[in-house]
């Protein structure tokens, strides 16, 4: 079949939910992916970093495969000997008492605000049906209705009412308006993403984390932390929140803790919120399946043991100051942000291009990555990219880029 015809038949027997680049993927392995005519690209979206690993880690893949020979799926009505080794390995990497495992990112934050709520009504003592969650503008924390429910963006959230109540939305980046909503003694928690992915890699100041974090102790509510998008050493520190030292008391991790291998998420929290939920009163089939435990126990290892964290931070360096530098030489460039290998690019549309077509012919150039709105492109290459490979993309991009 041609690239054209697998196309074709995406567009004619699946839903229309995704607007994908025009390349058809059969294979992946480290940094690269390989179309089906074998042309070979820089993987620079590494599937919303859920690749930081790189593609088909062998260690990763190999515990994969240990595993699938044995047991893959018991559901939580059964123990399984793999699911702790999961569950005290995370735990004290990210030091919590405990970790409840789901599947998708989402999922996970789901799990996170049915536990504030169940901490609020439990423990703090909030009236019931009264406890109140305080979001932030340009949020995305996934798909549910719940989830849209508080989200800002009309393409998220339009059409797919009536929506859950309970949440209030206040700016991003701005301490004067959570001091503001803290005082609400119904407040159970504040959800943050330590940067804004999909709003466009969008970096609070210096600070406001470890302010923010702060002001919910004094109020006695809760600080969650969506990583879903920043954890697993994204940004150049295990989780972005370890840049200010704050500690969230629910950490939502989904993504990469799979290496890209299956869905897998997390939340992790102590036991004051955690034993909150009861057997029974929350669960998912395949979360915790031994499959998942495996492959998670060595994603987070080989974070930890290549150093991946390190390599980000150098590596991310490496890439601002280089498309600063192009920054110079053209003006379809507006601003160059982000930290780690978790930078955005804001293209100023010229002649009617916009960042659409600038992916287009970075794809022809052999990198790919993918607009967030109209105007910004995300380079997030998997963590394993070494100086050679980087310079070798960045040579493309800036090609592609001087090419408007
Ligand atoms: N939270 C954040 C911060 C995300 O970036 C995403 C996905 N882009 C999600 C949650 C949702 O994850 P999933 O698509 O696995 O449900």
């Amino acid at each position: 079949m041609t690239a054209k015809e697998y196309m074709e038949r995406e567009d004619r027997y699946g839903a229309h939910n995704y607007h994908p680049l025009p390349v058809v993927l059969e294979r992946g392995e480290g940094v690269y992916v390989w179309d089906v005519e074998g042309k070979r690209y820089y993987d620079f979206l590494s599937a919303y970093s859920a690749l930081n690993q790189g593609h088909r880690h062998p260690r990763i893949v190999e515990a994969m495969k240990r595993q699938l020979d044995r047991l893959t799926l018991t559901s939580r009505a059964f123990y399984n000997d793999a699911l702790g080794e999961f569950e005290e390995y995370a735990a004290k990497l990210f030091g919590y008492d405990k970790l409840l495992p789901m599947n998708t990112g989402a999922e996970a934050v789901e799990t996170a605000l049915k536990l504030a709520r169940k901490w609020a009504y439990k423990v703090k003592g909030i009236p019931e049906n009264q406890a109140k969650i305080i979001t932030c503008e340009n949020n995305f924390h996934g798909r549910t209705i719940t989830i849209v429910s508080f989200s800002t963006d009309p393409t998220a959230y339009k059409d797919y009412g009536p929506f859950t109540p309970g949440f209030v939305t206040i700016p991003y980046n701005d301490i004067e308006a959570l001091e503001r909503e803290l005082k609400d003694p119904n407040v159970a928690a504040f959800l943050v993403e330590p940067i804004q992915g999909e709003a466009g890699i969008i970096v609070p100041d210096e600070g406001y984390l470890k302010k923010a974090y702060e002001l919910c102790k004094a109020h006695n509510v809760l600080f969650i932390a969506d990583e879903v998008q920043t954890g697993i050493a994204r940004t150049g520190k295990l989780l972005a929140c370890d840049w200010e030292g704050v500690h969230p008391d629910i950490l939502i991790l989904g993504k990469a803790i799979s290496g890209g291998l299956m869905p897998i998420s997390a939340v992790l929290a102590d036991d004051e919120i955690m034993l909150t939920i009861k057997p029974g009163e929350h669960g998912s089939t395949f979360g915790g399946n031994p499959l998942a435990a495996r492959v998670a126990v060595e994603a987070l290892k080989v974070v930890v043991e290549e150093n991946l964290a390190e390599n980000a931070q150098k590596m991310g360096e490496i890439f601002r100051s280089e498309m600063k530098k192009l920054q110079q030489k053209t003006d379809i460039i507006e601003t160059v942000r982000g930290k780690g290998l978790l930078n955005a690019v804001v293209i100023r549309p010229k002649n009617g291009k916009t960042a659409w077509d600038v992916c287009l012919k970075m794809a022809e150039n052999g990198v790919l990555a993918k607009p967030t709105h109209d105007h910004i492109i995300r380079f997030a290459p998997p963590l394993i990219i070494n100086q050679e490979q980087l310079e070798d993309a960045i040579s493309r991009i800036e090609k592609s880029i001087l090419a408007f």
